[in-house]
């Protein structure tokens, strides 16, 4: 078997405080037909990056219902990653040269994972290209039983897809029985959209990353890294991933500080443990800070886990997420959650949780992102009615209970 992620218990009733009373009764309508249902997600971490942060939710909330839900991670190897972070820069539009080599170990390592698989699921949901062969290379096994329904979750902005690097994962994605797209635009016109299901993510409002925290202990955790609650702070949190332009931010500190000279930048990023290239990059922006002293670069390396990033978020002034390329950006919801105007790179999902104007700014430049957060920490009134409306949008659209409607629709549908 795979290897199983335990998780913390999640009771649903608990979300009514939240979305009301409504929204719980459509959930467990939906949930009836498909009590104890057996529904395996697969992806290839669990821990760092939103996928992982997905499935501690939204799995916990499915047992919930009844359904007997559960998430499993790949095994994988230093060269198997190597290989899907380049699969996965050339899906979102990098020059990758994509070799027979690539494309063995690659193969070779979900075939691996496949022959772990075990039978009896009435769902398997697939989480980005790390296990998407896994349908071709067990559906035909015998391991896996001939009803069970085959989900392909992608996370990723396919728009402007490497071809090579597409060309080899499209048959494999073309086999499942349907596939969820954060977005329609993100859909090759080549996969066809009749089995796709948009469904954007989603954050809890009730994990520790996202609960309301006092002032006081907010205050206490930022002292903690050395981060100066009285003055100003600019915060972007992401992976150290260059698509999250953290350099980018860097510089848009540095001119916010000649005319904000108090402002501190809070950079925090997780290492991911499928993600090779997050040292390198730690290393570029580790240069690009230098011996500036209001620049904070933390890490999980740091102790940096969910309870500081809610803190750092709330703490900030502005939340940035200066994105060039992005899936969704689950960072920005996480900002607006907590009452912060969020200023993002105009990019993928980033565009459907930011409203130009009303809960921050798109931005496509390192001076537009400099000059929006000058013009924020100008106005702290305004900036906070903006967090104040982003926190309405990210309660009407992007929260953990609008992902079960989808889901649990989509499964409906599917059932023999
Ligand atoms: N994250 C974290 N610690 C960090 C950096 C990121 O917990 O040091 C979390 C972040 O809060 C968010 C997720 O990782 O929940 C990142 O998801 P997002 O969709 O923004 O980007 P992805 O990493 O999936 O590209």
């Amino acid at each position: 078997m795979l290897e199983r992620v335990p998780l913390l218990e999640k009771n649903l009733a608990d979300y009514e405080t939240v979305v009301g009373a409504e929204t719980i009764e459509q959930i467990k309508a939906l949930a009836e037909p498909l009590k104890g249902a057996r529904i395996l997600h697969i992806n290839a971490t669990a821990y760092g990056g939103g996928v992982a942060e997905l499935l501690a939710t939204h799995i916990p909330l499915l047992q919930s219902l009844g359904i007997n839900a559960e998430w499993q991670v790949m095994h994988g190897s230093d060269e198997f990653f190597a290989v899907t972070k380049a699969i996965h820069n050339g899906l979102q539009g990098a020059d990758v040269k994509w070799t027979a080599d690539m494309a063995r170990i690659y193969l070779e390592k979900v075939l691996d994972n496949a022959l772990l698989l075990e039978g009896g699921w009435d769902y398997i949901v697939a989480h980005d290209p790390q296990p998407a062969a896994i349908l071709s290379l067990a559906g035909n096994s015998g391991l896996i039983s001939n009803t069970t329904k085959w989900i392909w979750r992608c996370h990723i902005d396919l728009t402007a897809a490497n071809e090579e690097v597409w060309d080899f994962l499209l048959p494999h994605v073309q086999r499942y029985d349907a596939s969820v797209f954060t977005m329609p635009e993100f859909v090759p016109a080549s996969l066809g959209m009749e089995r796709v299901t948009i469904a954007p993510p989603c954050i809890d409002p009730l994990s520790v990353k996202n609960l309301e925290f006092p002032d006081a202990f907010v205050t206490e955790i930022c002292k903690q890294y050395g981060i100066d609650t009285t003055r100003t702070i600019m915060c972007q949190v992401s992976r150290y991933d260059p698509w999250k332009d953290p350099v980018g931010v860097i510089d848009a500190f540095r001119i916010v500080r000649e005319q904000v000279p108090d402002a501190q930048l809070v950079l925090a990023g997780s290492m991911a443990t499928d993600d090779p290239e997050g040292f390198q990059v730690w290393e570029q922006v580790e240069q690009a800070r230098g011996q500036d002293r209001d620049i904070h670069l933390l890490s999980n390396i740091q102790q940096v886990g969910n309870v500081q990033i809610n803190a750092f978020q709330r703490a900030a002034d502005v939340v940035v997420q200066k994105s060039i390329r992005e899936g969704f950006g689950l960072t920005v919801s996480e900002g607006l959650w907590k009452g912060r105007p969020v200023i993002g790179g105009r990019a993928g999902g980033i565009v459907l949780q930011i409203r130009d104007g009303d809960n921050g700014y798109l931005v496509d430049t390192i001076e537009e992102c400099a000059q929006r957060t000058i013009e924020l920490l100008a106005d702290p009134d305004r900036a906070d009615k903006m967090g104040a409306s982003g926190k309405e949008h990210v309660r009407n659209n992007f929260l953990s209970t609008r992902e079960l409607v989808d889901w649990l629709g989509l499964f409906g549908s599917l059932a023999n």
